[in-house]
This record gives structure tokens, sequence and C-alpha cells, in this order.
């Protein structure tokens, strides 16, 4: 059911945590709602897990609660999985541009180019000047006086700021801090281990492996001898939220952030308090989009939530449901049934009386999903779907602003 669109009421003072791609669009979407922005970011520029360092924690496992964090878990080689063309946000395309040979035009290209292209959107929309950069939000509660309102308490080097806000809007990111399998032994196990978080390239574990045996043994240059040189792992990551005291309201229990509405809102403080870029396994440029077009609509009062009864009814039935299939709290926030993650996009789009996700979009995700399994090491090279990118482009004339004008000419001209 759609729900009851009202005519736009009040505008708010937002801080927005992060900017990652979801924080980006966040400040975009609240900004066009008429909410004046803070985007808080920790690190030197917008990007977030985009932006690659070759630098990785002195801890390669990440176990030590004091060690300074590198927020990018992207490895040098990365290429998108995603196919460039569904990958993007809805009305800024991800689409080939040449700009003097300094891009990458591959449909699946490496990190730099989701970086580039991330500051296009943040040029594009005029986002740096809403962001204090290296500024790290360490508090976020609710304001004694007013419980309306948020107190966000942030440091800039050494320089504390304590400051209200109407609402506040979790953009943080949970690909940083590594989850650790309980392994019997692992303790006392002679050989190396890292975390994929702390992974960068192929010479991290490289020039170690002396001999091997047909028992399986490897024999390392220092003397020792093991079944395996190194382990890595490639157990996840946590939802983690160290400077959000909710007294309770908000927890992270095996993984799962709750109770929230919909990924989205916790019941008892929305709509003050909302989370974006939650669900996993999904496209998540778009999905962020529309999550926060419906935050900046339902903040301004231009779309209702249902009642605090109604949204614990809804989240309630939703975990028992999960509950029912057997499927585990950490996996609340998955979306691994193909169509899952559609059915949601287009549930936000319909409350923000907004586009549904487009056919061509559903379908080359669908297409490259099959092609991973298929031809796990060549799907990035070799494609079926030339028709959907055919789609894609006409689909992206609608927006110049991110369109290559070779291809506009091209358009215009034939
Ligand atoms: P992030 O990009 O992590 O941004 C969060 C931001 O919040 C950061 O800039 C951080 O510095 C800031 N921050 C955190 N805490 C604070 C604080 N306390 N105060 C101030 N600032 C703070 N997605 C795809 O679409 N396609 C892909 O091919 C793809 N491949 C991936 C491969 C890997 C290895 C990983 C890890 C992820 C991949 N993703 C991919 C998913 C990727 O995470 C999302 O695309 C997206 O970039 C997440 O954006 P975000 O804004 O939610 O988080």
């Amino acid at each position: 059911m759609v729900p009851a669109v009202n005519p736009p009421t009040t505008s708010h003072h937002v801080a927005v945590i992060g900017a990652g791609a979801a924080g980006l669009v966040a400040a975009r979407e609240l900004r066009r709602e008429g909410h004046s922005v803070v985007v808080f970011e920790h690190g030197n520029q917008i990007g977030g897990v985009w932006a690659y360092t070759p630098n990785v924690e002195l801890d390669p496992l990440s176990i030590d609660p004091t060690r300074p964090v590198i927020h990018s878990s992207l490895y040098s080689s990365l290429q998108t999985i995603i196919p460039r063309e569904c990958m993007g946000f809805t009305d800024f395309p991800f689409s080939t541009r040449l700009e003097n040979g300094s891009r990458d035009p591959r449909r699946h290209p490496g990190h730099s180019e989701v970086l580039a292209y991330l500051r296009d959107f943040a040029r594009e929309f005029k986002i740096e000047e809403m962001i204090p950069f290296e500024t790290e939000v360490v508090r976020v509660e609710q304001a004694g006086e007013n419980p309306k309102k948020w107190r966000v308490k942030s440091r800039n080097f050494g320089d504390i700021s304590d400051e209200i806000y109407d609402a506040v809007v979790v953009c943080n990111g949970h690909y940083t801090e590594p989850r650790h399998a309980l392994i019997p032994g692992i303790d006392t196990w002679p050989g190396k281990q890292i975390h994929s978080h702390n992974y960068r390239v192929p010479e991290q574990v490289k020039d170690q492996i002396e001999t091997v045996r047909e028992d399986g043994s490897v024999v390392f240059k220092n003397g020792k001898t093991v079944y395996a040189d190194t382990i890595m792992h490639c157990t996840g990551y946590k939802y983690y939220f160290p400077f959000l005291d909710t007294k309770g309201e908000v927890t992270v229990e095996d993984n799962r952030v709750g109770p929230l509405y919909k990924h989205v809102f916790p019941p008892a403080l929305s709509p003050g308090l909302s989370f974006i870029g939650l669900p996993w396994q999904v496209i998540p440029f778009p999905m962020f989009e529309l999550q926060s077009k419906w935050v900046a609509a339902v903040l301004t009062g231009r779309v209702s939530l249902p009642s605090l009864e109604e949204m614990m009814e809804d989240t309630k039935m939703f975990y028992s449901m999960l509950e029912a299939s057997c499927i585990p709290k950490r996996y609340t926030h998955l979306m691994a049934e193909l169509d899952s993650q559609f059915v949601y996009d287009n549930w936000l789009a319909d409350q923000c009386d907004y586009p549904r996700i487009e056919k061509w979009r559903e379908q080359m995700f669908y297409k490259v999903f099959k092609r991973i399994q298929s031809q796990s090491s060549t799907y990035k090279d070799d494609w079926d779907d030339d028709h959907l990118i055919a789609e894609a482009y006409e689909y992206f004339v609608k927006f110049p602003s991110n369109y290559p004008s070779s291809l506009i000419e091209r358009e215009y001209t034939s």
C-alpha cells in the first residue's frame, strides 16, 4: 500500500556520519528536501571504502581495540563485482568517461574509477561544502534536556565540538571492523595470520614458501614446518557503532542491528535516528539513494511513518519469519534471495513516490550473478548482455551531467 504523502512541513538540522557513498547521497537527498546538513568525515577525503590505501593496520588480525584503525578494506587489484552500468546512483550514471586517458573504461573497473565517480558526484552536487574532514564523531546521544534532539560530539585533532541536531543519519560503513571465527588452537598456530581487511597485495604472502612435502606439510625459510604458511581470515565484518549511545534502544546482537524498521529506523527513536546502508549482497548505491530519499522525506513530514506500535510489530514479524526459516540473526541484513533487494528497493521508491528500479538494472544484476556462478574466473571480461548495456545507455541519456559528451553527440547527430 502506498502511504499518504503529505505536503512539505519542516526542515531540520541533520548530522550525517560518514562521507562514503551512503553519506554522500544521504547529504544530497537531505539538502534536496530542504534540510541543513553537516557530513562528519573521519578521513581526509570522500569515498569511504573506495579511498584505497596501501597501508594496513599494525595488528594484521585487527584485534586490539586501541589500534589506529584503517578504514578501507580494499586490495590493490580489486575490480568491481557489479557491472558499472547497474552499480551507479539512479540519476547519475556510472558511465564510461575517457578524460585524457585518466579514467578506467572497463565494465568492471578498478577501485580508483569508483572513487573518481564518487568525486564527480560530490562535485556535481556540491557535497564537499557540507563536510568537515578529519572530524571523527566520538559520541551520539539524545540531548538530555530535549530527547527529540541529538547531541553529537566530534573530534578534529585536539578540538572537541559538542553540537545539537534535530536528526542523525548513520552512514559509517560496515566493512572495517573484522569478525573473527573461534578456531580451537589458533593462538598457538605457528604460521602467519591476517584478516582480509589487511590484505592489499600478493607480495604480503610471498617468498616464505621453502619446500613442500608429499605429506602436505610446508617447510618455511625460517625452518618451521606447518601444513599451511598463512591463514587468511575471510570471516567478514561486524556492524560497529562505537560512538552511539541509545541507552539500549538499538543493539548489535550477533550482527543484527535492531530493532530497525525496514533496516533504517529504530522505532522508538524515529525519525531522529536512522541508518543508511546496512543491507548486504545488494547493489548498494541505488539502495542507499532510495533509503536516503525516504529518510529525507520522513524528516520533512512529506511522508509519514506508521505508529511506533505498527513499526515494532512489523519488525517483530520480520524477525519471527527469519527465525522460522532458521536464518541466524547475523543474516538479518543479508538480502541473498535474488529479488529480495528489488522488492525492498521498490517498497522504498513507492514510499517516496519515486520511480521503481529499472528493469534493465534488475536483469543485469541477475545476469552477473549467474555469470559469477558459471564462469567465476572470466565473468568480468566475457558477457552476453550487450542488449542490457544498450538499454542502460538509452536510459542514461536522460542525465547529461554524467553522460559522456561523445555519446550524447552521437545520439543527437545520428
Ligand atoms: P563506507 O564506504 O565504508 O564509508 C563510511 C565512511 O564513514 C568512511 O569514509 C569513514 O571514514 C566514515 N566514518 C566512519 N566512522 C566515522 C566516525 N565515527 N566519524 C566520522 N566519520 C566516520 N559495492 C559495489 O557497489 N560494487 C562492488 O563491486 C563492491 N565491491 C566491494 C569490495 C570490497 C572488498 C568491499 C569491502 C566492499 C565492496 N562493495 C562494493 C561495497 C561497498 O562497501 C559499498 O559500495 C559502499 O561503498 C559502502 O559505502 P558506505 O558509505 O556505506 O560505507
